[in-house]
């Protein structure tokens, strides 16, 4: 288990055409223990693999903030294909996307809009908690790398230590094992230690700009097809306006 082995994430878009997560569907090698893991499974192999970490709880925050995008697309989706099939909207807790409160909603202050418009206000009032669990998203997974990372690093010095100071020992003598503080290591195993922390820093450096940029990319693609799904619906409901333009909106 060298502290320089290749962090590797791979991406694999399987999304229902109809419904995409916001995330692509995430096959993760644990580097930790270098088996790969089945994305469903694992938050309870960190927690066993990396107990000793934040990995595990910064991986369930992703889920979690990853678990509202999925919910906030999910109403999206279902109110979409209700209006499509001028079918009563069924609304999340009962909560209006126009209303600004359950009196105005009874009061049918939204009744007047068209499909379209109860659309966009859908989108509209959505995006800013959209974009705010993405953010979250991506950075609770973006610190879980990390944290796999530094961990895996973290049990290779311990292993190294515990290796030299076995190395050390008399063990004909009662004397303890020496520990840093009491006795000087040889210089050259000073210079390997210095060796593996440099590289240490460089594989975490090297995994950061990575991330990142992964990050980067995969926000503007989901964004990319997020938009492009909205424009579909948009299109889609300003030709069912112009056909039936009486159309009322009825709420469940
Ligand atoms: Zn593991
Ligand atoms: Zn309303
Ligand atoms: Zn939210």
């Amino acid at each position: 288990m060298a502290p320089n082995a290749s962090f590797s994430f791979d991406y694999r878009v399987t999304h229902l055409e109809e419904q995409p997560p916001p995330f692509p569907q995430l096959t993760i090698e644990c580097e930790v223990c270098d088996t790969f893991v089945d994305r469903a499974e694992l938050v309870e192999h960190l927690e066993a693999c990396a107990h000793d970490s934040s990995a595990p709880y910064m991986l369930k925050m992703m889920f979690l903030h990853q678990a509202k995008l999925e919910n906030i697309e999910k109403w999206i989706d279902l109110n979409y294909k209700l209006l499509c099939d001028g079918h009563p909207l069924q609304l999340p807790k009962g909560i209006c996307y126009h209303c600004p409160n359950p009196e105005d909603h009874r009061n049918e202050r939204c009744k007047h809009l068209t499909r379209l418009e109860y659309l966009q206000t859908m989108l509209t009032k959505t995006e800013e908690d959209y974009q705010w669990h993405f953010t979250e998203a991506q950075r609770f997974l973006t610190k879980t790398q990390i944290e796999m990372l530094s961990l895996k690093q973290r049990r290779y010095l311990d292993d190294y230590f515990k290796k030299i100071e076995g190395e050390n020992s008399d063990p004909t003598s009662n004397e303890p094992a020496f520990t840093a503080e009491e006795k000087e290591y040889p210089a050259s195993t000073c210079a390997e230690i210095r060796s593996i922390e440099r590289r240490n820093n460089e594989k975490m450096r090297d995994l950061q700009e990575d991330v990142e940029r992964k990050s980067r990319e995969n926000y503007i693609f989901q964004m990319e097809k997020r938009r492009n799904r909205h424009e579909e619906m948009i299109d889609y409901l300003t030709i069912k306006d112009r056909v039936s333009p009486d159309f009322e909106l009825e709420f469940a």
